[in-house]
């Protein structure tokens, strides 16, 4: 009996737990969080049927019992109360948002800079990937990554930073963990080009520099022209910096350097030898980044789904159509699994790629108003890169019928690269439920790849027009 009466106890506890109207918060995703802006945005679900109110006002319910709100926050403890009334049944839900007052401004100690005491000290990169940047900072721009073995002289330090010893507009700075201890020289040692080769081969064109040593470059595209520094090498007229620019004649696609020992090889990628104006994807090498992965999940929607999971479908999507239009075609993933930045970059780099598209959808930022940032946008970072997230843009904005929120410069693992000529497209915002909503639909995820693969299209058409 005494059994009995548990049971029916467990069963009708059961039963009131499963017909509660339940509330799902999924953004902030603590119940007590801390956020230093003056509003923030709450996203969650709820039974579909259900009477939302957060803070005593009605909110909208979308497709699926899904909601996003933006609420104003004060200074101090602000209670979030939601509650969800459906079938007579209500719960209450009171989340906890704490928003501190702006405190006076702490200016964080910067170290000082100090000019080296021995004079010029000399340094050999050991990483590859050594990024030197133009400010003693790891927030600052990066300048270039270089490999090991480039010879460097410093003649101060400030924090962990060492300032490159070169002379012109710029400054260099390069974290100590890159560089072998900075030892005193007796006398700088002047690096020298002994000679310049051109030669072709199918995919690319290269300018081979041989140098005494390797030193620090840069490079910069201003339209079809590169100028390559080559930093403390002599120019003809005795100068301390020695730029060489190319010129071309036909629009810059994927380009780079390398060391081969002591010698700089920049190479730039051949525009396709022949262009099929019908089917203009025909042999057009691509890479195709489905973006995050495996416990990588990105962002996550309103009811829980996982921006990795409509990357992923997207890609797939444009990885078919691209194959059917007879590209020849790398990608990231094509399974639920974690895949490393550099990894991606490897892969597009090592399969010689003409194009690398990475393929993402948006995240609001932190105190963000869903319903007034929104929209389709596309990412690249270098000058090569720019007309192809132009047409991208533009025609997704047009396809699916949503808000052009422009393209943006951006230093991304999957953008900086100037070989390929990388973008990185942000389809949609996965807090904006007009959005979420479509992203959800697969017929949407195709329109979105279709369009990206019509972008292609009219991309490599566009490059045949200017040669
Ligand atoms: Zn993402």
């Amino acid at each position: 009996m005494i059994r009995n009466i548990f049971i029916t106890t467990i069963l009708l506890l059961f039963c009131t737990i499963n017909a509660q109207a339940r509330i799902d918060i999924v953004y902030p995703s603590a119940n007590q969080a801390t956020i230093n802006a003056p509003s923030t945005y709450i996203t969650g679900n709820t039974n579909k049927n259900a009477s939302l109110t957060i803070n005593s006002e009605k909110v909208k319910l979308w497709e699926g019992g899904i909601f996003v709100y933006n609420v104003p926050l004060e200074y101090g403890i602000n209670k979030i109360k939601i509650k969800s009334i459906h079938s007579g049944i209500r719960e209450n839900r009171v989340i906890i948002i704490k928003r501190n007052k702006p405190s006076a401004k702490t200016i964080a100690k910067t170290p000082a800079y100090k000019q080296n005491t021995l004079g010029v000290l000399y340094a050999k990169t050991i990483n590859d990937n050594s990024t030197v940047r133009e400010k003693p900072s790891k927030s600052s721009q990066r300048v270039i990554d270089l490999p090991s073995n480039v010879i460097l002289y410093l003649d101060g330090q400030q924090g962990e930073y060492y300032k490159i010893q070169e002379k012109g507009n710029r400054q260099f700075w390069i974290h100590k963990s890159n560089i072998t201890t900075p030892v005193a020289l007796a006398k700088r040692i002047t690096p020298q080009i002994k000679n310049i080769k051109f030669y072709t081969d199918k995919k690319y064109e290269y300018y081979k520099f041989y140098l005494t040593h390797p030193v620090l470059y840069t490079l910069n595209q201003q339209g079809k022209s590169i100028n390559l520094t080559m930093y403390g090498v002599k120019n003809e007229k005795g100068e301390d910096n020695y730029t060489y620019t190319i010129n071309f004649d036909s629009p810059i696609l994927g380009y780079d350097c390398y060391y081969e020992d002591n010698n700089l090889i920049f190479r730039k990628a051949k525009l396709p030898d022949f262009i099929n104006i019908s089917s203009p994807l025909q042999g057009i090498k691509i890479f195709v980044d489905a973006g995050h992965g495996g416990t990588e999940k990105g962002t996550t929607g309103p009811d829980r789904v996982y921006e990795k999971n409509i990357n992923l479908d997207i890609a797939k999507n444009l990885i078919r159509m691209l194959k059917e239009a007879g590209s020849d075609v790398t990608y990231s993933r094509i399974t639920d699994k974690n895949v490393g930045l550099r990894e991606r970059v490897k892969t597009a780099k090592d399969n010689n790629v003409l194009i690398s598209i990475s393929i993402h959808n948006n995240s609001l930022p932190y105190g963000g108003n869903p319903y007034l940032t929104h929209g389709t946008e596309v990412h690249y970072y270098n000058e090569n890169a720019k007309d192809l997230s132009l047409i991208i843009k533009t025609n997704l904005a047009k396809d699916l019928n949503i808000k052009d929120n422009g393209i943006h410069k951006s230093s991304f693992a999957l953008t900086r690269q100037t070989n390929p000529v990388s973008v990185l497209v942000e389809a949609a915002y996965m807090q904006y439920p007009e959005e979420y909503i479509k992203l959800k639909n697969p017929q949407f995820r195709k329109e979105i790849a279709k369009s990206i693969k019509k972008s292609l299209e009219e991309y490599i058409l566009s490059l045949n027009k200017q040669i």
